[in-house]
């Protein structure tokens, strides 16, 4: 709740709406204690007093009865017909659309076409016609107000609770023998109460407006009662002689609306955790560039060569260093694994690659990309937008969630290929079915025009990989591939992948945290560690001599045939969270060979060409004299 109100002030323009807003509301409250003339009695002879004037502080109406008091008791009513139809109509919405929502089927139909009937009424038009009904009067435009905003909210809500009545929660509450009207209210009720409360903030403002539309129109208060639209209407024929009798309760209805605008777009914002951390601001086309020293000399190594690359996120007031330094090179036809537990920076240094790393929140703050010498890092996104997928290409973790859902897989591939050149209808068909048959997926004919849905895990990684070969690209990063396919699944992908780099020449960086798949794939390794590398070297003597402590206890985390009974043991402790990293080896609150010296500044990633290791004591030598068990930071304090 304090996150709430915080995110509440530090958006300006709500904390005014807000500050206005109370201060208004408070005025409407303390209205019959403050000292006002009675705001109905008429006095003709001071008629038309201007503001300022003996007596009255805003002047006087066409009766000569006391502006300023028919405002603050107009503004009280005003607020509290508002308020109570906001509230009135959202509660009857609310409860509809969760009905609706909720039991489906002919429940929802009979209910939505009621409301599809009502929304197809001109709004103003039925508010009328409901007063019409029931005669003119304050209550009955309330009620009129809250029954032409009702449509809104069931809507609204209903789409809500659609979403939410088939989630696996609500299904347990269901298998644990709940009644509906207890779901509904424990289950169901508390994932709507925002969306309520935004709907709420959001349209308050409306009503009021509406509510005072009617009062003008002479359907509302009833003389002497004052609100604001009563008041403006009266002072309607007076508007060019006398426009103070306009102008007073004109601008206190800019002003309750204006600020509860405000304060509705604020809590709307505060509400949802979305904006919170900056996921809905659109992302930039390319990621945001903003290197400080100039980038290192390309050096000629390597199709694709990323040097002392460092990306970071800059969210609030903090830094993420999620890449601090990578060095990495791949030569056309190689495979280059990248291994590393999760959240080590993987993803991100394989999407900084083609600058798909989202901005904001992320930077690129140093290094280069070069793919064949040229630097790719701030480069025109035109230049990047024609390289993504026709010379470097992607493969995502999760299938589902790449392949868009509700076009058919055939159409999805003909996109691609149709983004880099332009081919005629049957000819993307038939290059479609070519790259389906790549894959393995048998019967591409049929294949072509499922939906990704109709597909398996392994099917829909297949179209996937054939995404990624649509443009012929020369290097392919895949991130994490086979993590979401069963084992079986996954040896075919591994296979597939590996037949196609081998026939076409491709280049792989293949990111994944399984040391069984890098020996399966890879020629080269580099493990990552809090956005580092941290040793490097063929997949053969990696695997065989790890160097450093984290590797090996990797590897020590992978079960083997044929060894016999051991331990898999897990590594104690958790990777530092880089936006706090340690000084020295970011690893030495977990490691068993740490001395003193290894926190204490920068460790050089050292060793001969193509073999490296970010280590002061690698585990290849002996361990020094005075080794002691780690500690780590938590248990030594
Ligand atoms: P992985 O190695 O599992 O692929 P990632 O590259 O996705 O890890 O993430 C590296 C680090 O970057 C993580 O520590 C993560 O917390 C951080 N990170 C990733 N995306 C964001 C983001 N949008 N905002 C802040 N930090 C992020
Ligand atoms: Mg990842």
């Amino acid at each position: 709740m304090t996150a709430f109100f915080r995110l509440l002030a530090r958006n300006r323009l709500a904390l005014a709406g807000l500050i206005v807003m109370t201060v208004v509301v408070i005025l409407a409250l303390l209205t019959p204690l403050l000292p006002l003339a009675d705001p109905d009695v008429t006095d003709t002879g001071n008629r038309f007093q201007p503001p300022f004037s003996e007596g009255a502080l805003l002047g006087t109406d066409h009766l000569g009865r006391d502006l300023l008091s028919r405002l603050m008791w107009g503004t009280r009513l005003s607020l509290a017909v508002g308020f109570a139809a906001a509230i009135a109509a959202a509660t009857i919405g609310a409860a509809i659309g969760i009905i609706a929502g909720f039991y489906g089927g002919r429940t929802d139909n009979i209910i939505m076409r009621g409301v599809d009937m009502l929304m197809a009424f001109p709004y103003i038009l039925l508010a009328l016609a409901i007063v019409a009904a029931l005669g003119p009067g304050l209550l009955n435009a309330l009620i009129a107000v809250a029954a032409v905003n009702v449509p809104f909210f069931a809507r609204n809500i209903r789409g809500i609770t659609v979403g939410i009545a088939h989630k696996e929660f609500v299904d347990a509450a269901r298998l644990a023998g709940l009644s509906n009207a207890r779901i509904i209210l424990t289950e169901i009720l508390p994932n709507v109460v925002p969306v309520i409360v935004i709907a709420m903030s959001t349209t308050i403002g409306w009503m009021i407006l509406e509510t005072a539309g009617l009062s003008f129109l002479g359907l509302g208060s009833q003389p002497p009662q004052a609100d604001l639209g009563s008041m403006l209407g009266e002072a309607r024929s007076a508007l060019i002689t006398n426009p103070h009798t306009s102008i007073v309760p004109g601008v206190m209805i800019l002003i309750i609306v204006m600020s509860i605008n405000l304060l509705g777009d604020g809590i709307r914002d505060a509400l949802d955790p979305r904006l919170k951390s900056g996921a809905l601001s659109r992302p930039m086309a390319a990621t945001n560039v903003d290197r400080k020293e100039t980038p290192p000399a390309a050096t000629g190594r390597g199709l694709l060569e990323v040097q002392a690359l460092e990306t970071q996120f800059h969210v609030k007031n903090r830094v993420y260093k999620a890449v601090g330094g990578v060095d990495l090179h791949v030569e056309p036809g190689e495979c280059l694994g990248i291994i590393g537990e999760s959240g080590s920076g993987k993803s991100v240094t394989a999407l900084s690659v083609m600058g798909l790393v989202a901005s904001p929140p992320g930077v690129i703050t140093g290094g280069a990309v070069r793919y064949e010498g040229e630097d790719l890092v701030g480069a025109p996104y035109r230049k990047l937008r024609s390289m993504r997928g026709k010379n470097v290409a992607y493969i995502f973790q999760d299938p589902l969630a790449t392949l868009h859902p509700l076009y058919k897989v055939g159409d999805q591939l003909i996109e691609a290929i149709r983004s880099h050149r332009p081919i005629g209808k049957d000819e993307g068909r038939k290059t479609a079915i070519e790259l389906l048959k790549s894959v393995r997926i048998p019967n591409p004919e049929k294949r072509i025009s499922d939906y990704p849905h109709e597909l398996s895990g392994g099917m829909r990684q297949r179209v996937g990989i054939a995404m990624a070969l649509a443009n012929e690209p020369d290097i392919i990063i895949a991130d994490e591939p086979t993590t979401a396919l069963d084992v079986t699944v996954q040896a075919q992908i591994l296979s597939l992948l590996d037949d196609l780099r081998r026939s076409r020449g491709l280049a792989i960086v293949f990111i994944t945290h399984d040391f069984g798949v890098v020996a399966q794939l890879c020629d080269r390794v580099a493990v990552m560690y809090a956005g580092r590398i941290i040793e490097e070297g063929t997949t053969a003597e990696v695997l065989e001599n790890p160097m450093h402590p984290y590797t090996a206890r990797l590897m020590a985390c992978v079960p083997e045939l044929g060894e016999g009974k051991r331990r898999l043991e897990a590594i104690r402790g958790l990777p530092p969270v880089v936006d706090k990293l340690p000084p020295g080896c970011a690893f030495a609150d977990r490691c068993e060979r740490v001395q003193d010296v290894c926190r204490q500044g920068e460790i050089p990633l050292e060793g001969e060409e193509g073999r490296a290791v970010r280590c002061l004591f690698p585990v290849t030598e002996p361990p020094p004299a005075d080794a002691k068990p780690a500690q780590s930071q938590e248990a030594a304090e």
